[in-house]
């Protein structure tokens, strides 16, 4: 038997019907926010992403899916998001018009261990917004993460934030940090002694090392933080706190991608063996690293897969509406032209319609019918085809009724 990769899984049945809704539901969000939907393909050059996310993140350094195509050219499937739509930015010139504020969904690939809320096939929900430094955009970029999460009723969320300014304020703090950690490095482990002169921030968000004390020590980012950059600092966290969001500051926080600048932050759970749920920050140095003019981005990426992971252990409700309005019988194989012409009509009415199909007993055919939670049952048989009166029972009451074909229509549309 052929058998799924590890680290990937099937979505059918009860899964299926939470996989839409938490969709769904993002999509309505970012609408009510003015996003409009992107989609950008799910392979892409290999270079895009070691210079678009960088080539010290553990995500493209060690969990790329890279493969040779058949003309010999190195590609990737997309580990995240963020590049792939920056690239799209560049290439369709969609920053002659700015701000674009976007939406996607997808899914992502990571060569990752598996494990609880890590797989190698992920999805992810995202935005993006290119072409404002304003921080109003921080602030709505995070809360409209925030308000989703509430809204699917994910409990206690919290947001941690962090700034952890431009460029130059970063070389001063790589260079405090490197000093920090460079006499007793040989305390911590093999990866954090790479990241030393590499990139000394992530040591910070080391998953192994996180309770050394030398760790908790370093100094803060916060402190290095220029009046420009703290000043913006202090304008997001303002304009959250009219926006009612419960955050905290981390300022250990650092996120695992190279391009971030100034505010970074995550998003928790009440499920903390889950992991993080989502998380973003600003990368204003994206689009030029990869090509293109120097614009303003900031963005998140939630993790669908470890939304659901939470749905489940908080055991969440989602709201069901799937049922079917009408479940069309027939009594012989003769009524079944009638029946698939009237069926036809009445999806075109916008109902929800299935046929039976089975060609078992009337026993059988009804037991489908409960299957689907219909509202109502069509019975058709040979008097119904030559009258054109059809008996219509509601599957709750088990209440009969008939009603002429032609009034049909009128009749669900005053019940349904
Ligand atoms: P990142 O793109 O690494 O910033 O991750 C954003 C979010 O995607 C994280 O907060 C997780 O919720 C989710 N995520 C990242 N990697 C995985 C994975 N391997 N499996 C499931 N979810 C993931």
């Amino acid at each position: 038997m052929i058998q799924k990769l590890k680290g990937t899984y099937d979505v059918f049945g009860d899964l299926s019907i939470k996989h839409d809704y938490v969709k769904k539901l993002f999509q309505a969000v970012c609408e009510s926010y003015n996003y409009s939907y992107i989609e950008t393909p799910i392979i892409e050059r290999s270079e895009l992403f070691h210079r678009g996310v960088g080539d010290t993140t553990d995500i493209v350094k060690k969990e790329t899916y890279d493969f040779l195509d058949r003309g010999n050219r190195n590609n990737t499937l997309r580990p995240e998001g963020t590049a792939g739509i920056a690239r799209a930015i560049i290439e369709n010139k969609l920053y002659t018009i700015l701000p674009q504020k976007l939406w996607y969904i997808g899914s992502m690939y990571r060569y990752e261990r598996p494990q609880k809320g890590r797989y190698r096939e992920l999805r992810q929900m995202g935005v993006e917004v290119y072409g404002s430094n304003n921080p109003i955009i921080d602030a709505e970029v995070i809360s409209l993460g925030y308000n989703y999460l509430k809204e699917l009723g994910l409990k206690n969320i919290c947001v941690r934030i962090n700034s952890i300014g431009g460029l130059e304020t970063r070389n001063k703090y790589r260079e405090a940090l490197i000093n920090h950690f460079k006499n007793n490095i040989d305390e911590f482990c093999d990866d954090c002694k790479e990241r030393l002169n590499k990139n000394p921030l992530r040591i910070l968000d080391c998953k192994i090392d996180n309770k050394n004390k030398i760790l908790k020590n370093a100094p803060s980012i916060l402190d290095y933080l220029n009046e420009e950059e703290k000043g913006n600092f202090d304008k997001i966290k303002k304009y959250l706190d009219i926006l009612n969001i419960d955050y905290i500051v981390d300022d250990k926080l650092v996120r695992g991608l190279d391009y971030y600048t100034n505010i970074v932050f995550e998003y928790e759970s009440n499920v903390k063996s889950i992991g993080a749920i989502g998380g973003g920050g600003r990368y204003d140095n994206l689009l030029n690293e990869i090509g293109g003019p120097s614009i303003n981005a900031i963005g998140f990426a939630l993790g669908m897969d470890r939304i659901i992971d939470v749905i489940n252990e908080e055991n969440i409700t989602i709201p069901k509406d799937n049922n079917l309005d009408i479940y069309i019988l027939t009594i012989n194989e003769s009524e079944n032209e009638y029946a698939l012409e009237l069926a036809q009509n009445l999806r075109m009415c916008g109902y929800k319609v299935d046929l039976d199909i089975t060609g078992k007993t009337m026993k059988n055919k009804f037991k489908e019918s409960d299957r689907y939670n219909s509202k109502y049952i069509i019975i058709i048989g040979d008097e119904e085809v030559k009258t054109n009166m059809l008996v219509i029972r509601d599957n709750l009451t088990k209440e009969e009724e008939k009603i002429d074909v032609d009034n049909l229509i009128d009749y669900l549309d005053t019940h349904i």
